[in-house]
């Protein structure tokens, strides 16, 4: 099948390539649609557009929407942090992240810097209990998505991105299908996000089985998303993906095209 992918990275944030490459390269893929999605500008955020390139950013997307038209869909989007404040209409979807929590100190502690990062936060704010940092994020999350209310739910459970979090556990298991059911009132829409399969090595995406299982069961569509920040990575793995969720029972996915999201059988 033709892959799309919403969830990229361009040299406007984190990522490596131009959104002219990353065109380039989706068209050498073959993809049927594209979009660009860098990070929301925000104060706290040094991965996000800087505030005097956000103007460039939207034109320099639809210049390359424009001139590829005849070759690919290519959309104006924006990864969205939480905390984070945009104009949904400039967009055309918006992805919704949480990737900052806010602590007991009244700051914003990123939650996906480095390992260790992440365990200074559990020790300083959460006693030491990464269930506790867990179940914060994930009311964190759905706050934020009821805020902001954004298209796509991105990277459910970046939080167990470092090993730390007690995944197998009930409890765990428990928060983030109580956030899920709340999230997917606010759009349906849920990412697979490849990042922990292409760039770790793990064998589950974002959100790991027994989380997409509560995703689906509760009538999550589901979008395939590489977060490529490089144009090598911008649909690594999807042929094995859908593969894998047929074998998980899963039928169809969904993908943004003709400017909204239609499903599309696997
Ligand atoms: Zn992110
Ligand atoms: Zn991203």
């Amino acid at each position: 099948m033709r892959h799309s992918n919403l969830h990229t990275h361009t040299v406007f944030s984190d990522g490596y390539y131009t959104v002219e490459e990353t065109v380039l390269a989706a068209i050498d893929n073959n993809m049927i649609s594209l979009g660009i999605s860098d990070h929301s500008s925000a104060d706290f955020d040094p991965c996000g557009i800087r505030t005097r390139s956000i103007d460039a950013y939207h034109r320099e997307v639809r210049r390359c929407a424009e001139k590829y038209k005849d070759r690919i869909e290519v959309y104006l989007g924006l990864e969205l942090d939480g905390y984070s404040v945009v104009d949904k209409a400039d967009y055309d979807y918006l992805i919704g992240d949480v990737h900052y929590v806010k602590c007991s100190d009244g700051n914003l502690h990123g939650i996906d810097w480095n390992k260790e990062n992440q365990q200074k936060v559990i020790d300083d704010f959460f006693d030491h209990d990464p269930l506790a940092m867990a179940k914060h994020y994930f009311a964190t999350y759905v706050e934020r998505q009821q805020i902001n209310r954004p298209d796509v739910l991105g990277h459910f459970d970046l939080v167990r991105l470092f090993g730390l979090m007690p995944t197998e556990s009930k409890a765990y298991l428990d928060a983030a299908t109580e956030a899920l059911i709340a999230c997917l009132k606010v759009t349906p829409i849920m990412e697979i996000n490849m990042v922990p399969v292409v760039l770790r090595g793990d064998t589950e995406p974002y959100p790991r089985n027994n989380i997409l299982k509560e995703a689906v069961a509760h009538g999550a569509k589901l979008v395939l998303s590489s977060d490529a920040h490089k144009v090598e990575n911008l649909q690594k793995g999807f042929d094995d993906e859908i593969l894998r969720l047929k074998a998980l029972g899963i039928r169809e996915i969904v993908q943004f095209v003709g400017g909204r999201f239609v499903e599309v059988g696997i």
